[in-house]
């Protein structure tokens, strides 16, 4: 298949449709009848859909894409003989994917930095064809570098953000400037309320501060997540909070409000089927309130990165390299008796992460990816994997990394799901992700408004591009 060629026609179809916002208005405004010409229309035919709705996955079937939009997802659909054809016989075609804790700074040397390029070219190449950053460290920049995708001067996935991390006082990360109240908050905000999807609190938040912010935020159409500390998860459910990040790591009634490293030991001997957990469990589910556990980033904790199945030190410069070499010093040195926690706390989140999941709160997909082997794009596979050792279904474990996360940004009109009349961001992986999960690692092909992305090309642009 002639990919350049391809690029180029839809990319001309795309432009005349006008630029994609995030705005979840595309699918009304896309589907007003342009004329296509042939090669506009791309076939996958005889594939394995998991459409991202949690329904059952279904063999055999043809989609198709034209103008952008999923045209067809059938058995028997109908396509224009002139159609780009992949014969996906031994594929599987998924929704593209939504990263739900997908940062675009990383860690650096001495301090974040910074990724926005080489971050957006890895999630695309791993099908995240929509990111939400829970926080930026510079949020002018990723909108600016937001902008200049959409204008298709950069490629990369759609982008959410929640913009200033909202904290109060003094941060326990030195570079995040907290507020003194939320009025000062609010008038930092103003200017940026058309720009950001949620707003994110930070570990210093109490529970007044954090309710006046909620208020601020749900006023403005904004939704709400946080990393709590200073605020217990009681509090924020009353509050009106959103989401909540980390899983049992932040559960602060559970692990208490320890820092790093105590707090391994602490969520190693949390008990998670007390009845204290279950009062939690069933206070999420019944308040709708969302949990990301970025199970990937607390892996970085033990400092063994065999648990990471895919080649991260290729997209490190040689500055990147230093910063992994510098954390797991940090890591090999804790005392042995945090080291020894380790294992424990992990299977811990685990358990709270499958409890929480069998009583029906919504558990969603997202990487944190700071420390240099949680990769953009790859380390969501490797989330969905692990989501599936809590005990999710490949389908379920899909839903969460597609159209639950869409209805959560408020897209899913457009977004998050292998249906007809869609935005036509999806997945084709080379392997059977029904028999064997790990293949979602092979992302073959990459469509973001029907256009397609060659991930091989996509990794070797960013090969040593992480700082
Ligand atoms: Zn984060």
């Amino acid at each position: 298949m002639k990919l350049g060629k391809l690029k180029r026609s839809v990319a001309r179809i795309i432009l005349v449709l006008g630029l994609l916002s995030v705005s979840g208005i595309v699918a009304s405004c896309a589907g007003t009848g342009n004329e296509s010409p042939a090669q506009s229309v791309q076939v996958i035919r005889n594939v394995t859909v998991i459409d991202g709705t949690g329904g059952p996955a279904q063999k055999g079937v043809t989609v198709v894409i034209k103008d952008g939009l999923i045209d067809a997802v059938s058995v028997d659909a109908i396509y224009d003989t002139n159609a780009e054809v992949i014969d996906g016989t031994g594929m599987t075609v998924v929704p593209g994917l939504i990263d739900m804790h997908g940062h675009l700074f990383g860690r650096g040397a001495t301090e974040t930095l910074p990724q926005h390029e080489t971050y957006a070219k890895l999630f695309l190449a791993g099908g995240v064809t929509t990111v939400f950053s829970p926080g930026s460290r510079d949020p002018d920049a990723v909108i600016e570098f937001r902008r200049r995708i959409e204008a298709g001067e950069s490629v990369g996935p759609r982008i959410h953000l929640a913009g200033r991390y909202v904290d109060k006082g003094q941060s326990v990360v030195s570079w995040i400037d907290g507020f003194g109240d939320v009025a000062e908050a609010e008038s930092y905000f103003e200017p940026y309320l058309g720009e950001l999807s949620a707003l994110k609190l930070y570990t210093g938040v109490d529970r007044d501060f954090g309710k006046k912010a909620v208020e601020y935020a749900h006023r403005n159409g904004l939704f709400v997540t946080g990393h709590i500390g200073a605020m217990t998860v009681h509090e924020a459910v009353e509050i009106g909070i959103d989401g909540l990040e980390h899983g049992l790591y932040t559960i602060t009634e559970l692990v208490g409000e320890a820092g790093y490293p105590a707090i391994i030991c602490a969520t190693a001997n949390a008990d998670v089927d007390s009845p204290e957990a279950t009062r939690l469990i069933r206070m999420l589910r019944d308040n709708d309130v969302y949990i990301t556990p970025t199970t990937v980033v607390h892996l970085a904790m033990k400092g063994d990165v065999s648990v990471y199945p895919y080649d991260w030190m290729r997209f490190l410069s040689e500055q990147g390299r230093a910063v992994w070499s510098d954390l797991k010093g940090t890591v090999l040195s804790l005392p042995s008796e945090v080291r020894d926690c380790f294992d424990r706390a992990f299977e811990n989140h685990l358990r709270f992460v499958a409890r929480a999941h069998r009583a029906g709160v919504r558990v969603l997909a997202g990487t944190d990816p700071i420390p240099p082997m949680v990769s953009p794009g790859l380390s969501l596979h490797l989330e969905i994997n692990y989501l599936m050792a809590a005990g999710m279904s490949i389908e379920e474990a899909i839903n969460a990394a597609s159209l639950s996360a869409a209805e959560v940004l408020g897209v899913d009109r457009s977004f998050g799901s292998v249906e007809k009349g869609k935005v036509a961001d999806l997945v084709v992986i080379d392997g059977n992700v029904l028999e064997d999960p790990m293949s979602l690692f092979n992302t073959y092909r990459v469509y973001k408004s029907g256009v397609a992305f060659d991930p091989s090309e996509l990794r070797q642009s960013a090969e040593g591009g992480i700082r």
